[in-house]
């Protein structure tokens, strides 16, 4: 999609910090960190948000979710726990349409998310 700002990060045309990246993911550092660790997750491929993930049923849902825990490892924060979340449409606070998964870690978390 040419007016999406992932899709720009994924094309080189917005910078950001690639922390990880595969075929078909790549992984950046949120611009705005709610967490020592808050990183990024995206399919290449512009899908609006999880439920049209999932819907694309060919294994990409699954390489998102292992590039996630892969990034923990690397980020040192698996072992302690970390998050990992798909904000789902706007009640959910979602505010970019191209579907990232958080990888937050390196604190304590707590539940229910506000
Ligand atoms: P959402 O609210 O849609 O679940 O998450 C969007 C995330 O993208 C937010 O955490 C926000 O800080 C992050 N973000 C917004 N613009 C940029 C950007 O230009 N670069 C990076 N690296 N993160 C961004
Ligand atoms: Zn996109």
């Amino acid at each position: 999609m040419t007016d999406c700002l992932f899709c720009k990060i994924v094309s080189g045309d917005v910078p950001a910090t690639i922390v990880h990246e595969t075929a078909r993911t790549v992984a950046f550092r949120d611009v705005n960190p709610q967490a020592p660790t808050h990183v990024l997750v995206i399919p290449k491929g512009h899908y609006e948000n999880a439920a049209a993930l999932a819907a694309a049923d060919d294994g990409l849902a699954d390489e998102v979710l292992t590039a996630a825990h892969a990034i923990a490892v690397q980020e040192g924060v698996a072992e302690d726990g970390y998050r990992f979340v798909f904000n789902t449409g706007p009640a959910a606070g979602q505010t970019v349409f191209h579907v990232h998964g958080h990888v937050l870690g390196g604190r304590t978390m707590h539940w229910p998310p506000g």
